[in-house]
């Protein structure tokens, strides 16, 4: 069996080498969740209630607080848009990177390594909740269709995420890996 890494922060160094522009290990305490996040999915959002990893289907602020509650540590991961979006493609890119680095640490022995992505999972072209998700298994839900308050999460690891005004600007995808 492959050892474990020496330390969690060579993680970071997977992340960044897999395309993160910033990782950081955090207490997992640092990962808030609150109920307001659901309201902007639900009043807001035209993925609500269309796609299987979006809410109602992904749990609750609450179930989500009780799941935080079971780790000591999280790695906090950023990734660039770049100067202009191509939204779709870089969320699907960073999907994928978040999953290999959530495999890489599960598979070094911290079996309840959990990760939460960006944004509404578009792995596949389209997405019919009238039918089984075609990946079964595959894809993760993002960290505020779960309930997590990105802003204050990323505020207490001491990065402040502006609010992107237009739709060209440049923007952060954020995601998260509970580790233990
Ligand atoms: S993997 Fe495909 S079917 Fe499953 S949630 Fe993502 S987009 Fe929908």
């Amino acid at each position: 069996m492959t050892p474990r890494k020496t330390g969690l922060r060579e993680y970071c160094r997977s992340a960044l080498a897999r395309g993160a522009s910033w990782a950081r290990v955090v207490p997992a305490s640092y990962v808030v969740t609150a109920p307001w996040v659901r309201y902007k999915c639900r009043f807001g959002c035209g993925s609500y209630g269309a796609r299987h990893l979006c809410p109602p289907n992904t749990p609750t602020p609450e179930e989500t607080a009780a799941v935080v509650e079971c780790y000591r540590t999280a790695i906090l991961l950023m990734y660039e848009s770049g100067p202009k979006g191509g939204e779709r493609p870089l969320r699907r890119k960073v999907h994928r990177a978040v999953l290999a680095l959530e495999r890489e640490i599960f598979l070094d022995g911290f079996h309840r390594a959990l990760a939460f992505v960006a944004g509404p999972c578009n792995l596949c072209r389209t997405c019919d909740v009238s039918k089984p998700c075609k990946l079964p298994g595959e894809p993760r839900p993002a960290m505020e269709a779960c309930g997590m308050d990105v802003f204050a999460t990323f505020a207490n690891a001491g990065v402040k995420l502006d609010v992107v005004r237009d739709a060209g600007d440049p923007y952060k995808l954020c995601a998260t890996v509970l580790v233990e």
